[in-house]
C-alpha cells in the first residue's frame, strides 16, 4: 500500500510541487513551489498539504498516522539545505510557520516569525550575527508573536511592558532600545506568559512548531474564517495548508530590509512598479502603522513628494535585483504579481508571489496593455476583466482626493455619482431639470409616479427600500445612481427639507451621492467623467470579435436610446410604451381614454394620443435607424394611470363632460385586488382592442413617415405582452397585421415588421410550440416569469427575501441573477419547443437579468439570439457575452 504524501518540500535548487498543485498546496505554497523552480531565490521550506486539514477535521482532529514522520524528514532535509540545526545554539534554524489557503483567506491564523528561539538559541544567534541587538528583537518579536496567535494570550500584556519600559528609560521608538533592553524585555515577557499559561514558555523547538501547526489548522474553523468563507462561497472541504519555511531577516540593519510590491500599479494599471518598504524591519512592519514605509522606486517618491530615499536609491543593488525579478514572474505568470520580499544583509529573498488585486481601471488597462505588448492574447484580455467591475468605469465616479462630508448611508442601490439640488417631489425635479438645474431627487420610497421626477433627475435617493425596491430597480434601468434605504434619512415633504445626523438640508441645497458606496454627501463634489474610448474602446473591440449573441438595449426615451447606442447596443429589445403615456401634458388624454365608459369616448381620446407615440417611434427609428426595435404594446393594470389628487380628477372631468363623482366610481370599478394578475398585458388588448390598434398605428406610420423622410427602413418587432395562450395570440396578431395592411396601403410604404410575444408565464414557456405556430420571435420577460414561476412578488420580496438568502433557501435573489435550474427550465423547455415548430425562431431576454453577467453566461447556453438590458449595462452585457462565447469554445 502507498503512503500519502502529506509534506512537500522546496527551495535549496528544487521543489516537489508548483503552481499547479494550488487545491493541494496553497496558493502561498504552490507559488512559492513555483518561484523556487523558476530558480528565484526562496529561502527554502517545506508544505504540509491542505488534505492534512480535511484529515484532521474528517477524524476528530486527530492527524494521519504518518504526519510526523514526514515532517521530521521534511526537517532534517531543511537542516541539511540551510546547514543550520533546529534547536542548534551553535547554529540554530529558525523558520516561519505561515497558512495558506486555495483563495487568499484572511481571517486564517497570523503568520509567527523566528520560531526555534530559546535562551540558548538567542544566545547562538547573537554570537553568530555579531549583532545580539538583532537576536533580542527577534527573540521578542517571537515571544509575543507565538503567545498571541498560537498560545491565546492577550498581546496587550506585551504591549504594557515595552511601553512602559519605554517611558521609564525616556525612549519614544522602538529603534532606540539597546541589545541589553531588548534582553530585559524578553525576560519580562517570558515570565508574563508563564503567569498567564501556569507553566513555562515552550522551549523545546519541536514542541513549539507542533504548537504552530496545530494553530494554523485550528484557525479553519474560527468564527472570523467560517464568516469569511460563508461570504466568499469558499467550501470547508478546501482546507487549508501550512508553510514552515526558514527565516531570512530583513532586521539584520541598514543594508537589510523588508517590503511589499505590485509589478504595476493596482488602481491605475500603469506600467511601474509600486510598493514600500522598511529598512532594518521584519514581517508585518510595513503594513503594521508603527513606522512609515518608504517608496519603492525614485519615480514614486518624487511623485508622492516623499523625503525618505527609495528603495531603487537607498538599496539599488537589491533594488536591480528584485526589478529583475519582477519582469520574470510577469512573463511566468502572465498577469500583474502581488509581492513580499525581503533583504537581508544585501540579499534579496522572495517570500510570495500571487496574481494582484486590482480596481477596474487597472484591470482594463493592464489587461489591454499586455495584449498590446503579446503578453497574453486579445482573447485572453477579454477573460480578464471582470464585467461586473466594468460598471464602475461607464459611470461618473468622485475623485479619489476629493473631501467627503458624509449625511447619511444607505444601500448602493445603483452605481456612479451625482450631484445636483435636493428636491422632493417629481414634477419640481422636472421643472427645475427643464431650466437646467441638476437635481437629486429625495423621496421617502418612489412609485411610478415618480417616473418622470427620477428621469429629470441626476441621481435618487430614498429613505426606505432595498436593493429591489422600485427606485433601485428603476434608477439601474435608467443609468441613475442611486442611494436607497437611507435610514439615516428624515424627510420632511411639508417643511421641504431632511434632517441627517443632526444637520437639516433644505430644498436647493446641493448634495452629491456616491451610488457604488452608497453615501449622500453635502455639497456639490468634483466628478471624473468615465473614458468610453482609449482601453475601453480597445477591449470592446475584442470582445464583439468573439461574441455570438448580440445585445440591445431596454430603453423607451430618445436620450436613453442613443446613450445605449453610444455605448453600442445593437437594436432595442424592450421598449415599453406605458412610460411614454406617463408624460405630464400626455397624462390627461390618457386618463381620458381609462375613464370613458365606452368604446367612442376611448377612440376619442385615442386618437389625441396617436400623434404623440408617434412621434416617441419616429425619434427612436431615427436614431436605432435599421437596427431592430422590438416594442411592447401596453402592459400594465389601467388603474395605475388613474387621478389620485382632486384636482386631477377634476381636469379629467372637464376634458371629458363627465361628472367628477361618475370618474370616481369608475376609477373604483377599476381597482383589482391582485393586479400584477389581473387585467393587463394583452388581456387589455382583448378587451380594449382600439387600444392595441392606435399604438400598432402609431409604431407603422412612424416607419412609414421616418423612410419617406431619412430612406432609411426602421425596423419593428411589435411585442405581445403577457401571453398565455396560443388563441391571445392569434386573435391580436390578426389585428396589428390588418392595421399594417392598412398604413401600408394609405402610405403606399409597406412597414418591416416582426410579430411576437413576450414569454413570460410558465403556460406560454410551456406551450411553446402552439405559440410559436403565430409568434415570430419570443422576448424572454424574465421578471414576471420569475414571479409567475416563483409565485413570488418582486414588490413585495424585500420583507423575506434577506432570511431566504441568509438561511440558503435561494442562494442568490432571483430577480437579479436568473434562477437557472427552475425558471431557466421554463426558458430552455420554451426555447426548444419554440424552435421545433419554427426553426429559426428569434429568441431574446429582455428582464433584468439581460444585463447580469451569470445570467448572460446561461442565455448563451440556452441559445439566445440576444440578450438586452439597460443602457449603461450594455458594454458590460457585451463583454459578458464575449466571455460566454469564449468559455463554450472551451
Ligand atoms: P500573510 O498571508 O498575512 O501575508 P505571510 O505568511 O505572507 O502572511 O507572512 C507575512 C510576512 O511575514 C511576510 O510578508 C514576510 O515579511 C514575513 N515572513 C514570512 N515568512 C518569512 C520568512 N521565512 N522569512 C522572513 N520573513 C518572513
Ligand atoms: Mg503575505
Ligand atoms: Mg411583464
Amino acid at each position: 500500500m502507498s503512503v500519502t504524501k502529506w509534506v512537500y518540500a522546496f527551495g535549496g535548487g528544487s521543489s516537489e510541487g508548483d503552481a499547479s498543485q494550488r487545491e493541494l498546496l496553497g496558493g502561498k505554497g504552490a507559488n512559492l513551489a513555483e518561484m523556487a523552480k523558476l530558480g528565484l531565490p526562496v529561502p527554502p521550506g517545506f508544505t504540509i498539504t491542505t488534505a492534512v486539514c480535511v484529515a484532521y477535521y474528517e477524524n476528530n482532529k486527530a492527524y494521519p498516522a504518518e504526519l510526523d514522520a514526514q515532517i521530521d524528514a521534511a526537517l532534517k532535509n531543511l537542516e541539511s539545505v540551510t546547514g543550520k540545526a533546529f534547536g542548534d545554539p551553535a547554529n540554530p534554524l529558525l523558520v516561519s510557520v505561515r497558512s495558506g489557503a486555495r483563495a487568499s483567506m484572511p481571517g486564517m491564523m497570523d503568520t509567527v516569525l523566528n520560531l526555534g528561539l530559546n535562551d540558548e538559541t538567542a544566545e547562538g544567534l547573537a554570537k553568530l550575527s555579531g549583532d545580539k541587538r538583532f537576536a533580542y528583537d527577534s527573540y521578542r518579536r517571537f515571544i509575543q508573536m507565538y503567545s498571541d496567535v498560537v498560545l491565546d494570550l492577550d498581546h496587550s500584556i506585551f504591549e504594557e511592558i515595552l511601553e512602559t519600559f519605554k517611558e521609564e528609560n525616556d525612549y519614544s521608538l522602538d529603534t532606540e532600545l539597546s541589545a541589553d533592553d531588548w534582553v530585559v524585555i524578553v525576560d519580562e515577557y517570558k515570565r508574563a506568559a508563564a503567569d498567564e499559561l501556569g507553566r513555562d514558555f515552550p522551549t523545546d523547538p519541536r514542541e513549539q512548531l507542533q504548537g504552530a501547526i496545530g494553530a494554523v489548522f485550528d484557525s479553519w474553523m474560527t468564527a472570523r474564517a467560517i464568516k469569511y468563507r460563508e461570504l466568499h462561497d469558499i467550501p470547508e472541504n478546501w482546507g487549508t495548508a501550512v508553510n514552515v519555511q526558514a527565516m531570512v531577516f530583513g532586521n539584520m540593519g541598514e543594508t537589510s530590509a523588508t517590503g511589499v510590491a505590485f509589478t504595476r500599479d493596482p488602481s491605475t494599471g500603469r506600467n511601474s512598479y509600486y510598493g514600500e518598504f522598511l529598512i532594518n524591519a521584519q514581517g508585518e512592519d510595513v503594513v503594521a502603522g508603527i513606522r512609515t514605509p518608504q517608496c519603492l522606486t525614485q519615480e514614486m517618491r518624487e511623485e508622492m513628494g516623499d523625503t525618505q530615499p527609495s528603495m531603487q536609491e537607498a538599496l539599488p543593488d537589491s533594488y536591480n535585483e528584485l526589478a529583475a525579478v519582477f519582469d520574470v514572474l510577469e512573463r511566468h505568470y502572465r498577469d500583474m504579481q502581488d509581492i513580499e520580499f525581503t533583504v537581508e544583509r544585501g540579499r534579496l529573498w522572495m517570500l510570495q508571489t500571487r496574481n494582484g488585486k486590482r480596481t477596474a481601471k487597472a484591470a482594463l488597462k493592464i489587461a489591454v496593455d499586455m495584449a498590446e505588448s503579446g503578453l497574453i492574447t486579445e482573447e485572453e484580455a477579454v477573460m480578464r476583466v471582470d464585467p461586473a467591475q466594468l460598471d464602475q468605469l461607464l459611470h461618473p465616479t468622485i475623485a479619489d482626493d476629493a473631501k467627503r462630508d458624509v449625511l447619511a448611508t444607505g444601500l448602493p442601490a445603483s452605481p456612479g455619482a451625482a450631484a445636483g439640488v435636493v428636491v422632493f417631489d417629481s414634477d419640481e425635479a422636472e421643472l427645475r431639470a427643464k431650466k437646467g438645474e441638476p437635481v437629486i431627487l429625495v423621496r421617502i420610497e418612489t412609485s411610478p409616479e415618480d417616473i418622470h421626477g427620477m428621469h429629470a433627475a441626476q441621481g435618487i435617493v430614498t429613505a426606505r427600500g432595498g436593493m429591489t425596491s422600485h427606485a433601485a430597480v428603476v434608477a439601474r434601468g435608467m443609468g441613475r445612481p442611486c442611494v436607497s434605504g437611507a435610514g439615516g434619512i428624515r424627510i420632511d415633504y411639508a417643511a421641504k427639507q431632511f434632517t441627517a445626523g443632526g444637520r437639516t438640508v433644505k430644498e436647493g441645497d446641493f448634495v452629491t451621492i456616491d451610488g457604488s458606496t452608497g453615501e449622500v454627501l453635502a455639497g456639490a463634489i468634483d466628478m471624473i467623467k468615465p473614458e468610453l474610448s482609449g482601453d475601453f474602446g480597445r477591449l470592446m473591440e475584442w470582445a464583439d470579435k468573439v461574441r455570438r449573441m448580440k445585445v440591445r438595449t431596454n430603453a423607451e426615451t430618445p436620450a436613453d436610446v442613443q446613450t445605449a447606442k453610444d455605448f453600442g447596443a445593437e437594436g432595442i429589445g424592450l421598449c415599453r410604451t406605458e412610460h411614454m403615456f406617463f408624460d405630464a401634458d400626455r397624462i390627461a388624454a390618457v386618463r381620458e381614454m381609462i375613464l370613458s365608459d365606452d368604446k367612442d369616448g376611448r377612440v376619442a381620446a385615442l386618437v389625441k394620443i396617436l400623434p404623440m407615440q408617434r412621434a416617441d417611434f419616429e425619434s427612436i427609428f431615427e436614431i436605432m435607424e435599421e437596427r431592430p426595435c422590438t416594442i411592447r404594446l401596453l402592459d400594465p393594470p389601467l388603474h395605475e394611470f388613474l387621478p389620485h389628487t382632486e384636482e386631477d380628477v377634476h381636469a379629467v372631468a372637464e376634458a371629458t363632460g363627465l361628472s367628477a363623482a361618475l370618474l370616481m366610481q369608475r376609477a373604483e370599478a377599476l381597482s383589482e385586488s391582485n393586479p400584477m394578475l389581473g387585467h393587463r398585458g394583452c388581456r387589455l388588448g382583448i378587451t380594449f382592442p382600439e387600444i392595441y390598434e392606435m399604438q400598432a398605428r402609431a409604431i407603422f406610420e412612424a416607419q412609414v413617415n421616418v423612410e419617406k423622410k431619412t430612406g432609411i427602413k426602421p425596423v419593428a418587432e411589435v411585442m405581445i405582452p403577457l401571453v398565455a395562450t396560443a388563441k391571445e395570440l392569434s386573435i391580436l396578431k390578426a389585428a396589428v397585421a390588418k392595421i399594417a395592411d392598412e398604413v401600408a396601403s394609405e402610405s403606399g410604404t409597406v412597414p418591416v415588421y416582426l410579430i411576437g410575444t413576450m414569454i413570460e408565464l410558465p403556460r406560454a414557456a410551456l406551450r411553446a410550440d402552439d405559440i410559436a405556430v403565430e409568434a415570430e420571435f419570443f422576448s424572454f420577460g424574465t421578471n414576471d416569469l420569475t414571479q409567475t414561476t416563483f409565485g413570488l412578488s418582486r414588490d413585495d420580496a424585500g420583507k423575506f427575501m434577506p432570511d431566504y438568502i441568509a438561511q440558503g433557501i435561494f442562494e442568490k435573489d432571483p430577480f437579479v441573477t436568473l434562477d437557472q435550474s427552475g425558471v431557466g427550465d421554463l426558458v430552455r423547455i420554451a426555447a426548444e419547443r419554440g424552435r421545433a415548430t419554427r426553426p429559426g425562431l428569434k429568441l431574446g431576454i429582455c428582464g433584468e437579468h439581460g444585463g447580469d453577467p451569470a445570467s448572460i453566461h446561461f442565455c448563451d447556453s440556452v441559445g439566445l439570439d440576444y440578450v438586452s438590458c439597460s443602457p449603461y449595462r450594455v458594454p458590460i452585457a457585451r463583454l459578458a457575452a464575449a466571455q460566454a462565447a469564449l468559455k463554450a469554445r472551451g
